[in-house]
């Protein structure tokens, strides 16, 4: 079986620290199995996106010296693939008419907000109109073993509910996207960083519905601030400094636990790269789900 990795970075802002972890961690993995690393855009979510955001990713990553296989892949150009997902889930998916406030009310707490109660499982209420669209999951454990944080088990039944496939503005919602995605890029292997770990039973529930294969998945530390939040622009995440990209693949290394000698903060980038693929060793961040930037 061939390696394939990949990369998939919503362009919400420029690369930060945070999101230059995923991307080293991804590359150096694929790396070290002699596979292929992909890129993706995911640019599913304008409300969030910023302008020239993409370009400035795609710029970074090569200044970083990253090497990626094959044209990026936008998710903005693969509307139909997700409406043909959702074809293929049927009866799997049905319309929801829920504000978000009226789910709030009527809900019981999840590991991640309210639960969906199940309001429009069977139907929608005379006059109300169609607004996401959802997918049933069902009572029961899943179970799967992440590469770095052990056994996950999660009942979406009891801790997400019947969850968003297409949001109520018409953009497909990542969950959805990301499944058809890594299947039509023939991804194996899913490096990115833990915040998604919580995700992961949902993208096997969808993989599991449209007859997909896992991926084999290892959930990173999480770049958090000094208040244990995870570093984005909403929390102030910086850009990158690319006037010294050794010192950001150093401090990236650091991060993921790899150790590097301090001499190779002021090496070439070829330099940092040759050691860390020499040197890569994941184990080191076992049961590690989050590292403090001061
Ligand atoms: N686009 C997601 C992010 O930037 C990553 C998705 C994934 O790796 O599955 O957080």
């Amino acid at each position: 079986m061939t390696y394939i990795g990949r990369f998939a970075p919503s362009p919400t802002g420029p690369l930060h620290i945070g999101s230059l972890m995923a991307a080293m961690g991804s590359y150096l993995e694929a790396h070290a199995h002699s596979g292929r690393w992909l890129l993706r855009m995911e640019d599913l979510d304008p409300p969030r996106e910023m302008p020239g955001a993409a370009d400035a990713i795609l710029r970074d990553l090569e200044t970083l010296g990253f090497q990626w296989d094959g044209p990026v892949l936008y998710q903005s150009r693969r509307r139909a693939a997700y409406e043909d997902a959702l074809a293929r889930l049927g009866a799997q998916v049905f319309p929801c008419a829920c504000s978000r406030s009226e789910i709030a009310d009527s809900a019981v707490t999840g590991i991640e907000g309210p639960v969906y109660p199940g309001t429009c499982r069977d139907g929608l209420a005379p006059g109300k109109p169609a607004r996401a669209l959802r997918v049933r999951v069902q009572p029961g454990e899943l179970s799967f073993e992440d590469a770095l944080q052990g056994p996950i088990h999660q009942d979406l039944a009891q801790d997400i509910g019947d969850f968003v496939v297409r949001r109520a503005d018409g953009w497909h919602a990542y969950q959805l996207a990301v499944v058809v995605d890594d299947a039509m890029q023939g991804v194996t292997h899913v490096v990115r960083g833990s915040d998604l770990l919580l995700s992961t039973p949902r993208q096997l529930h969808l993989q599991a519905l449209l007859g997909l294969s896992h991926p084999i998945y290892m959930h990173l530390p999480v770049a958090v601030n000094t208040a244990g939040e995870k570093l984005s622009k909403q929390t102030g995440a910086r850009p990158l400094d690319l006037s010294q990209p050794a010192s950001a693949l150093w401090q990236g290394l650091d991060l993921l636990q790899q150790s590097p000698p301090q001499s190779l903060r002021h090496a070439s980038i070829d330099d940092i790269w040759t050691w860390a693929r020499q040197h890569w060793h994941p184990s080191s961040m076992s049961g590690l789900s989050s590292v403090e930037i001061a």
